[in-house]
C-alpha cells in the first residue's frame, strides 16, 4: 500500500512534477544561453521628477529562447541564483552594461550612468569588488558610470561580510542604491552602515500614492529620511504623469516607471535619451 501511495503521489501530481522538470529544463538552456546569443540587456531610463531630464538607465536583462519564447526575468534569475550560473551571468551583464555605457558617451548619448542589478550569491564571492573593478578596467568605465542596485537581503545575508564588500566598492568610486526599498527588513540599520547613495521606493508603494494613506506615509518617511541622511530617492514604477506629480510633492527626485518610458533595446532607449535630453 505504501509503494503504490508513493507511486500515485508520483503519477498524481502532475503540476509539481512538470514544475519541477521546467526548472531543469531552463536550468538547462540557461546555462547555454550566453554562448548561444540569447540574452540581451534593455534599459530603461531614470529621470528627474523636476524637468524630466534623463540622468542615468536601469539594465534589465531578456532571454530570448528559440522555443520557450522571451523567459522573464522572475522566472530565470531564480533558477540562475539556485544553480550557481548568476555568476557568469551577473559577470556578463555587468560588463556588456559597461561597454554600451562607453559606447553611448563616445557617441554623446546623455547618460550619466548605468545601473545593474546585483544578486545575493554575486555580492557573496569573496571577489566581487574585484570583479567590478576588472570590468571597469577592461570596458575602460569610469566608476562613477555605474551604479550597483542591491537589494535588502543582499546586505542582511552576511552583515559584517556585506560591510567590507561595500566598503570596498565605495572606495572604487562605485555608487551604490538599494533597490525594493522599504520590502526587506532592518532596512534603517542598514542605512546607517553602509555607503549607498539612492534609495529606490519600491512599485508596490509608488503604486498606492494617489489613492492610499498608509502607503503616502510611506513614501513620506522613505523621503525624509533620505533628506536627511543625504540620500537621493528614486520612485519606481511610475506609471502615470499624477503620480510622478504626487511623488515630487512628497520630496522624491527620481523617477523610473512606465511613464517615462519602458525598458528598451539599446538603439531605441538611445534614441530616447537624445530626444529627452535636448
Ligand atoms: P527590479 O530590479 O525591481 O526591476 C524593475 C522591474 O520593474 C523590471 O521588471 C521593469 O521592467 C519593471 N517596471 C519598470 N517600470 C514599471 C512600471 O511602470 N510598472 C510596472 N508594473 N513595472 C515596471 P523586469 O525587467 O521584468 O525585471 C524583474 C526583476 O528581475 C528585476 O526587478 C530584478 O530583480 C531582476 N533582474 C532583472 N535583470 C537582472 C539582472 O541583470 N541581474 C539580476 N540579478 N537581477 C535582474
Ligand atoms: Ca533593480
Ligand atoms: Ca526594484
Ligand atoms: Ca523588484
Amino acid at each position: 500500500a505504501k509503494a503504490a501511495g508513493r507511486r500515485s503521489w508520483r503519477v498524481y501530481n502532475p503540476a509539481l512534477q512538470s514544475r519541477s522538470e521546467r526548472v531543469h529544463a531552463l536550468h538547462r538552456a540557461l546555462s547555454q544561453a550566453v554562448q548561444r546569443g540569447e540574452l540581451s540587456l534593455h534599459y530603461q531610463p531614470q529621470v528627474r521628477l523636476t524637468d524630466g531630464a534623463p540622468l542615468g538607465v536601469e539594465a534589465l536583462l531578456r532571454w530570448h529562447h528559440p522555443r520557450l519564447g522571451v523567459v522573464p526575468p522572475a522566472e530565470f534569475i531564480g533558477v540562475a541564483e539556485d544553480s550557481g550560473l548568476i555568476i557568469p551571468l551577473g559577470d556578463w551583464v555587468l560588463e556588456q552594461a559597461l561597454r554600451q555605457w562607453v559606447q553611448w558617451h563616445d557617441q554623446g548619448v546623455p547618460c550619466a550612468r548605468v545601473a545593474v542589478n546585483v544578486s545575493v550569491a554575486q555580492f557573496r564571492q569573496g571577489d566581487f569588488p574585484h570583479r567590478v573593478q576588472a570590468a571597469l578596467r577592461r570596458t575602460g568605465a569610469p566608476a562613477h558610470a555605474l551604479e550597483l542596485e542591491l537589494t535588502e537581503s543582499v546586505l542582511a545575508h552576511d552583515a559584517e561580510a556585506a560591510l567590507a564588500t561595500t566598503e570596498a566598492l565605495r572606495a572604487l568610486g562605485v555608487p551604490l542604491a538599494i533597490d525594493d526599498f522599504g520590502t526587506g527588513y532592518s532596512s534603517l540599520a542598514y542605512l546607517r552602515r553602509f555607503a549607498v547613495q539612492r534609495l529606490k521606493i519600491d512599485r508596490s508603494f509608488v503604486a498606492d500614492v494617489g489613492r492610499d494613506g498608509d502607503a503616502e506615509a510611506i513614501v513620506d518617511l522613505i523621503a525624509a529620511l533620505a533628506q536627511r541622511l543625504g540620500l537621493q530617492t528614486v520612485a519606481e514604477g511610475v506609471e502615470n504623469p499624477t503620480q510622478g506629480a504626487l511623488l515630487l510633492a512628497r520630496g522624491c527626485q527620481l523617477a523610473q516607471g512606465y511613464a517615462y518610458a519602458r525598458p528598451m533595446p539599446p538603439d531605441e532607449c538611445a534614441s530616447w535619451l537624445r530626444t529627452a535630453g535636448r
